[in-house]
């Protein structure tokens, strides 16, 4: 077995150890691979090993492996942050959208999704550690946003993302997840139900599936350290 299709399988080693720790069902939390920075053909050996949804953070690094992939069947996720002269080919081109905080990138998304196409779905990211500079919407302006999201024709609104500050400490993870969790729930509440949670990556995603996770994000654990060019536009910011 290939060392990608093996990290597969460990990872979802992890992620049913985690269900089961939880006491949720075998397969609570769907595996995201995300495969920023690492070639098609690298993308193209973990579908051969049977995964399916992948996630890109950068639109023209993702338009390349797509027109690479186009004859598998590949569920392209985009989860970088969002330029607003980039929802264009976001809207062309991914099933899905974890980064949209501001109401102005969710409209252009909207008018901008293909008839052809089903609705995109979408997961607001939100700020849960709230630190000035990372993207996000604040808690406190979470429920007008996705109110108004949850509107737009073209969109479907289907859960939060976050992507707390990190932290070795589990019990710290696990607040931060749990706070996001709880934002889902009081949305709930309010006549906004959401079914998925879009939490944990290679280092925590433990916690994130103790806290309800019901997507995990997983680059480093699949496909290995991520390298960035010295050239890329806030590689350096991405390098998570
Ligand atoms: C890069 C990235 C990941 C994957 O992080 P790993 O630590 O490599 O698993 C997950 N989510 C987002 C939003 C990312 O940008």
């Amino acid at each position: 077995m290939g060392a990608i299709a093996t990290a597969l399988q460990a990872c979802h080693r992890r992620i049913e150890n985690a269900c089961n720790a939880a006491a949720r069902a075998r397969h609570c939390a769907a595996l995201l691979a995300v495969s920023k920075t690492f070639p098609a053909p690298l993308v193209r050996e973990a579908w051969a090993a049977g995964q399916r949804a992948f996630g890109e953070s950068y639109v023209q690094e993702a338009l390349d492996k797509m027109a690479a992939l186009t004859d598998l069947d590949i569920e392209w996720h985009f989860i970088g942050p969002i330029q607003s002269n980039k929802t264009r080919p976001i809207a062309e081109h991914f099933a899905w959208v974890h980064g949209v905080d501001r109401l102005r990138i969710a409209e252009r998304l909207s008018a901008q999704r293909p008839d052809t196409m089903p609705p995109l779905q979408v997961c607001l990211q939100v700020n849960i550690s709230g630190e000035d500079s990372k993207s996000g919407v604040a808690p406190g302006a979470l429920p007008d946003l996705a109110r108004a999201v949850a509107d737009l024709p073209r969109l479907r609104l289907r859960g939060l993302m976050a992507i707390p500050r990190p932290s070795p400490v589990p019990a710290e993870q696990r607040a931060a997840f749990r706070a996001l969790a709880d934002l889902a729930q009081d949305l709930g509440s309010s006549g906004l139900p959401l079914d998925t949670l879009s939490m944990g990556m290679s280092d925590d995603l433990e916690a994130a599936i103790m806290e309800g996770s019901t997507l995990v994000r997983v680059g480093t654990a699949i496909f290995g350290r991520r390298e960035y060019p010295a050239s890329r536009d806030g590689a350096a910011e991405l390098a998570l």
